[in-house]
């Protein structure tokens, strides 16, 4: 360390500054990434475990960076809420599941669509009347549209019901995402207007798919069962994932057995596939 100045240092180590270069470069270019069209839309199959058809998608953002290829949405969604970009990004992202649903429905496609909110979009003042708008816009029916909420540790649980509840009485269902690995699930499922249950992939990949696990997947889709809520398995990657979720009779799978994320276009020319797992 070299002191520039009395009780301040400049520090020179290459390592960090590499990485603080690279950080405050990505940042700067994700700011930018929604205005260059770098953002894309991916969409995961959603399978009815009863009839073996796909009933639907989860909407999975990508950012094709020019130089860096394509990031992961687990990478820059943080980085989207610490600049404060995550609300434009989730507007864009909202609108663009909504339309291709859309366009599936009118094509006599049925699919409803799951699409991700951030903690973060929760607190944001006018989500109802941007939600609201987007279904207009888009001309998507409410009911094909679900939104998908995770865990925070300082969530307002009384705030997030009046707003959520908002959104449930326009006819849009709400998924309680990556359930059973927080520290206040039951919380919330006490307290919130919940439709939809997703069962953390982590009880379900191959490498976590064990007896033990398995007891608390058929607990956790019979609790689901009890409150009256939908039942997903994520992370469905073989055969006998299936067949044992069929025996709980878990409602929806979702998970690279059926398919990973794809384009629109690509997960069209997928379908004939998809149907046959
Ligand atoms: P998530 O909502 O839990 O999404 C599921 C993730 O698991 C996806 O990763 C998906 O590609 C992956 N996955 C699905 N099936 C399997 C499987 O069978 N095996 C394995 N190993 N993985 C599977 P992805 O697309 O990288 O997304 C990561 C996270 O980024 C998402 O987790 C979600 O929290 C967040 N995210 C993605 N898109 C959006 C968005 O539009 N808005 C917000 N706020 N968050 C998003
Ligand atoms: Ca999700
Ligand atoms: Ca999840
Ligand atoms: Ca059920």
């Amino acid at each position: 360390a070299k002191q520039v100045s009395k009780g301040s240092y400049q520090i020179y180590n290459p390592g960090i500054s590499r990485r603080l270069k690279n950080q405050l470069e990505l940042e700067m270019d994700l700011r930018h990434a929604l205005s260059r069209g770098e953002l894309a839309m991916y969409y995961q199959p959603q399978v009815d475990l009863s009839s073996g058809t796909l009933v639907g998608t989860e909407a999975l953002m990508r950012w094709v960076h020019p130089q860096r290829g394509v990031i992961s949405p687990g990478v820059f969604i943080p980085l989207a809420e610490e600049i404060g970009v995550i609300e434009e990004i989730g507007e864009w992202a909202l609108k663009t599941a909504c339309r291709q649903t859309r366009l599936w429905n009118e094509k006599g496609l049925l699919f409803h669509v799951s699409v991700n909110l951030s903690p973060k979009q929760i607190f944001q003042d006018n989500l109802v009347d941007m939600v609201r708008s987007v279904l207009k816009q888009t001309g998507l029916a409410a009911k094909f549209l679900q939104l998908e909420i995770t865990e925070t540790a300082d969530a307002d649980l009384i705030m997030m019901s009046k707003k959520l509840s908002e959104i449930r009485d326009l006819g849009i269902g709400i998924s309680i995402d990556d359930f059973g690995t927080g520290y206040n699930s039951m919380n919330y499922l006490k307290s919130l207007p919940l439709t939809q249950l997703k069962i953390d992939q982590s009880f379900i990949r191959k490498d976590y798919y064990n007896s033990h696990n398995m007891a608390l997947i058929r607990t956790f889709v019979d609790l689901a069962d009890e409150l009256d809520l939908e039942v997903v398995a994520e992370g469905v990657e073989t055969g006998e994932h299936v067949r044992f979720l069929k025996t709980v009779k878990c409602d929806l799978a979702q998970g690279y057995l059926f398919g990973r994320p794809l384009s629109a276009a690509n997960l069209l020319g997928q379908l004939p596939i998809i149907s046959k797992q």
